[in-house]
C-alpha cells in the first residue's frame, strides 16, 4: 500500500467500492472507456484473494497463481488505463439522490454519477464469547495468514465446506494434527477437495459436532488456546478436545451494511440485482461480485460480474458501445 494517496477531486463519473476481482474488473472496463474510475480499496485491499494461497481455477494461469499476485496484476492492469486506487474505506453512503454522496473513514467526502458496489464478503464467526476472547490468540479465520504460527501443534478447523477442507489440507503443512469439526455427518465440500483431505493422514474428522466453547490460559499477560469443548449435536454430550489452534471456516457474509436501508437486499444481506444485469433498485447504482452473489462466489464469476457492472454503468452514463 503506498504511503501517499493520489490527488483526486471530490466528484467523479464512476466510483467503485471494493478491490477484489469484481472491483478491479469494473475499474479496468470503466477506465478503458475513459471514465477515470476511483476505487476505494477498503479495509482489506484486494479482498478475499489476499488471504488465499494458490488459485488454480482462475482461467489463463495454466500452473495456478498466488491470490495476492493475481490481485496485484489486476490492480496494475486497471491503473495502466487510468484507474486510481484510494486506500480508504467508505463508511457512509447517501444514495437518495444523484450525484450519490459518499463519506470515507478519514472524513473526506466524494460524489459520483454512477456507483459500482464490489464490497465482497467477510468470514462468518460462531459468535460465542470465547471466540472473540481468543481471536488472534489461537483463534483465526484465515489459515493461510496464520497457519505458520502453529508449527507442530494440534489445530481444529470448523466447517464442512470447500474452504474448511482446503484450509485443513493447507494447515497440514505446519500442524502436527488437523481435525475438521463439522456439524453434520456429511461434508458440503466438493468431492475432489474432500478426496485431498481423505488421502491426508494428518487430517481427522469430528462429525455431528459443534464448538461449544474455546478454552485457554493466560501466561505473562498473553492468552493461548488449550482445548475446545465439542458438543455432539445428536447426543448432546460435551467432550474436551485438546488443541492449540482453532480456524473458523463457516462461510461468509456480504459487506453491505452501509447500503441496507437504501438498496434491496435479501434476508442475509446480499444486494438484489435485476435479472441478467447488475442494476440495483436505484438507477445508477450497480452491484457485482460476492456482495450480490450468494451462489457462485468464485473469483472468475466476480470478475465477470464486475465487467457487467462496468458495461451497465457505461450504458447508464450514456457511453456508446
Ligand atoms: P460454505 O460452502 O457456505 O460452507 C460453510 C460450512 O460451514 C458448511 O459446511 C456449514 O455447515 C458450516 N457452517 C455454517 N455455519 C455454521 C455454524 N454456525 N456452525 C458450524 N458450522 C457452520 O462456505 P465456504 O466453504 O466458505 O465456501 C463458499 C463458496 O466458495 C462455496 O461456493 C465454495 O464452493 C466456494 N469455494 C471454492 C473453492 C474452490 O473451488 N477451490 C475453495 C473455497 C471455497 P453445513 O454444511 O451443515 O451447512
Amino acid at each position: 500500500m503506498p504511503e501517499t494517496q493520489p490527488e483526486i477531486g471530490k466528484h467523479h463519473k464512476v466510483i467503485i467500492i471494493g478491490s477484489g476481482p469484481a472491483g478491479f474488473t469494473a475499474a479496468l472496463y470503466t477506465a478503458r472507456s475513459d471514465l477515470f474510475p476511483i476505487i476505494f480499496e477498503g479495509t482489506q485491499p484486494g479482498g478475499q484473494l489476499m488471504i488465499t494461497t494458490e488459485v488454480e481455477n482462475y482461467p489463463g494461469f495454466e500452473n495456478g497463481i498466488m491470490g495476492p499476485e493475481l490481485i496485484d496484476v489486476m490492480r496494475k492492469q486497471s491503473q495502466r488505463f487510468g484507474a486510481k486506487s484510494l486506500y480508504k474505506t467508505i463508511i457512509k453512503a447517501d444514495l437518495s439522490q444523484n450525484p450519490f454522496q459518499l463519506v470515507a473513514d478519514d472524513g473526506s467526502e466524494y460524489t459520483c454519477d454512477a456507483l459500482i458496489i464490489a464490497t465482497g464478503a467477510s468470514a462468518r464467526l460462531l459468535g460465542i464469547e470465547s471466540e472473540s476472547k481468543y481471536m488472534g490468540h489461537g483463534v483465526s479465520a484465515c489459515a493461510t495468514c496464520d497457519g505458520f504460527f502453529f508449527k507442530e501443534q494440534r489445530v481444529v478447523v470448523v466447517g464442512g465446506g470447500d474452504t474448511a477442507i482446503e484450509e485443513a489440507v493447507y494447515l497440514t503443512k505446519y500442524a502436527s494434527e488437523v481435525t475438521v469439526i463439522h456439524r453434520r455427518d456429511q461434508l458440503r465440500a466438493s468431492k475432489i477437495i474432500q478426496e485431498k483431505a481423505f488421502n491426508n493422514s494428518k487430517i481427522k474428522f469430528e462429525y455431528d459436532s459443534v464448538v461449544d466453547e474455546i478454552v485457554g490460559k493466560e501466561k505473562n499477560g498473553s492468552l493461548s488456546v488449550t482445548e475446545v469443548k465439542l458438543k455432539n449435536v445428536k447426543t448432546g454430550k460435551i467432550k474436551d478436545f485438546p488443541c492449540e489452534g482453532v480456524f473458523m471456516a463457516i462461510g461468509h457474509h456480504p459487506n453491505t451494511d452501509i447500503f441496507k436501508n437504501q438498496l434491496d437486499v435479501d434476508e442475509i444481506g446480499y444486494i438484489i440485482t435485476k435479472k441478467t444485469s447488475t442494476e440495483t433498485n436505484i438507477p445508477g447504482v450497480f452491484a457485482c461480485g460476492d456482495a450480490q452473489d450468494s451462489l457462485y462466489r468464485q473469483a472468475v464469476t466476480a470478475a465477470g460480474s464486475g465487467c457487467m457492472a462496468a458495461i451497465d454503468a457505461e450504458k447508464f452514463l450514456g457511453i456508446p458501445k
